[in-house]
Parts: structure tokens; sequence; C-alpha cells
């Protein structure tokens, strides 16, 4: 099942969208694998492990 990966910025203190669409067995088998996130709500760039990943099957489902 792909999954729409959302992480928390430190910045905004809120929950975004990444952009990024992963397998969830990837996410759960890479959870240290660091990946560089555009954030939206900052501007910033942030690095997130996997592990820190909110994962959203929402949008799949409806
Ligand atoms: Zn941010």
């Amino acid at each position: 099942m792909t999954v729409a990966l959302k992480f928390f910025c430190p910045t905004a203190r809120q929950l975004f969208e990444s952009g990024i669409w992963m397998d969830a067995e990837t996410v759960n088998r890479q959870r240290l694998k660091l990946v560089s996130v555009d954030c939206p709500l900052c501007k910033r760039t942030h690095r997130f492990m996997l592990a820190d990943a909110r994962l959203d099957d929402e949008d799949v489902a409806s």
C-alpha cells in the first residue's frame, strides 16, 4: 500500500504534507533512513527519519 508521508515541522509546530509517497512496508523496513523535505510551512528544508513520518492513507481510502 502506498501512503503519503506527513511530517511535523518543529518551527511551525504543525504537520505538513511532504509530497513523498512511499510503500508502507518500505517505511517500516527503513525507519532510520533520512529524507530531506522542503517544508511549505517555514520554507526551509528539514531532514527527518522515516520513523518520524505520519503515514496518511486516508486520501487513498476516500
Ligand atoms: Zn518547517
